[in-house]
């Protein structure tokens, strides 16, 4: 294997678990492209929203998002989110969006065109990418699969601080409930589930600091090399 070989790292698992957080700080480390795929559900989200299209209008909704441009666009302390050419990037964060978008990341339709447009940005580089469907869908060949889990507390909790930390209002019940509604439709949904891909690892960061996370990950990233070799 050459230095230049690319690797993808799939991160996926339920809501809250970190995976942004620990995916970003990843792609910063090793220089890969980190693409946040729920950004994506959130951003058609929050157009169906704005539009005011049923959520069970499954055509109508293919059909705006088939007229959508969705892009990224790394900051030095991030990563800004634009819905044809306006920043988004705090809009998709709303209670409003998280409560809605997984009815929307449910239509098969929606998907199938998300699905194409991640493995599009994946092509020809080296990426992090987040998701529920990342190791099984998305890029079912990716070279380092991770599957994070946490408590649903834990969860709620993590955000809560980061509400707060970021001056949002936040109530811990109201985000532990969204969080379970949010898990139960995403586990439960007909296709692509969120489910573990038999080849990932699976990490519960309940007791583990997000420094521990990623080391873990990396280490996962210099086996995968060592081995390539
Ligand atoms: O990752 P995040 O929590 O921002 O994702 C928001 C929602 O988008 C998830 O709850 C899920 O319904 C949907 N999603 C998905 N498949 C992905 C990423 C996100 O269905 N790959």
């Amino acid at each position: 294997m050459t230095t230049n070989e690319i690797i993808r790292i799939a991160i996926d698992g339920p809501a809250a678990a970190g995976k942004s957080t620990v995916a970003k700080l990843i792609a910063d480390k090793l220089d890969f492209v980190y693409i946040d795929t729920g950004a994506m559900y959130r951003a058609l989200t929050l157009k169906v929203i704005q539009e005011q299209i049923k959520f069970d209008n499954e055509k109508m909704i293919t059909e705006t998002l088939t007229n959508t441009k969705i892009e990224f666009k790394a900051v030095s302390d991030g990563q800004l989110v634009f819905l044809d050419d306006i920043d988004v990037t705090a809009k998709i964060r709303s209670t409003e969006v998280s409560q809605a978008v997984s009815h929307i990341a449910q239509l098969a339709e929606v998907r199938k065109q998300l699905v194409r447009r991640q493995q599009l940005l994946a092509n020809n580089h080296s990426v992090v990418m987040d998701g529920r469907d990342i190791g099984t869908t998305v890029l079912p060949d990716a070279e380092v699969k991770v599957f994070l889990i946490a408590s649903v507390d834990e969860r709620a909790q993590r955000r809560h601080d980061e509400n707060i930390k970021n001056g949002f209002s936040s109530d811990l019940q109201i985000l532990k409930e969204e969080i379970a509604d949010r898990d139960h439709r995403d586990e439960n949904r007909k296709e692509s589930p969120l489910t573990q891909a038999k080849d990932a690892v699976s990490i519960d960061t309940t007791a583990m600091s997000i420094d521990e996370v990623v080391e873990k990950i990396i280490k996962l990233v210099t086996d995968y090399k060592n081995k390539a070799r």
